[in-house]
């Protein structure tokens, strides 16, 4: 029931209100993973949600795992976003920069309004986990995909 109400509390801006009733654990899994579609992603990621945003943390917690290959298209956060590397090996790049290579334990910090992608290498799969901050009801702007040309 309490589950129930604090969904329904997200709302269309998209935060939930910062519950003070005990620590909460969310198991590994209790939440169904998606496909990424084809609108966002060029090959397969798979995304878990993990924790959804609140009044205090204000950022989209999820798991992104992908494929060989696999990327997000070139977008951009309105309020920036943190990107955790748990597993494989994967590439971020920013518009008009080299790409650059990104391990397990590394921290990526992505400023507001920066164009840029994120993914695996085309030889590793990688996951990370992503902290996206909410403005307005929305954490990301989606934009055009990574041409094979750009991401190699
Ligand atoms: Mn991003």
């Amino acid at each position: 029931m309490k589950k129930l109400l604090a969904a329904a509390a997200i709302g269309t801006a998209g935060i939930m209100p910062a519950q003070a009733e005990g620590i909460e654990i969310r198991a590994n899994g209790s939440t169904p993973a998606a496909i990424g579609t084809a609108e966002n992603f060029t090959g397969q990621a798979v995304i878990s949600a993990l924790y959804p945003p609140t009044e205090i943390t204000r950022a989209s917690t999820g798991l992104v795992n992908f494929a060989p290959g696999a990327r997000t298209v070139w977008h951009s956060h309105p309020a920036g976003q943190l990107l955790i590397v748990t597993a494989g090996q994967g590439w971020v790049q920013e518009e008009g920069k080299d790409k650059r290579t990104i391990n397990p334990g590394d921290v990526v910090w992505i400023p507001v309004g920066i164009k840029h992608w994120h993914g695996a290498t085309d030889t590793s799969p990688m996951a990370h986990i992503a902290l996206s901050y909410m403005q307005d009801g929305k954490n990301v702007d989606w934009l055009e995909p990574v041409s094979d040309e750009q991401y190699r």
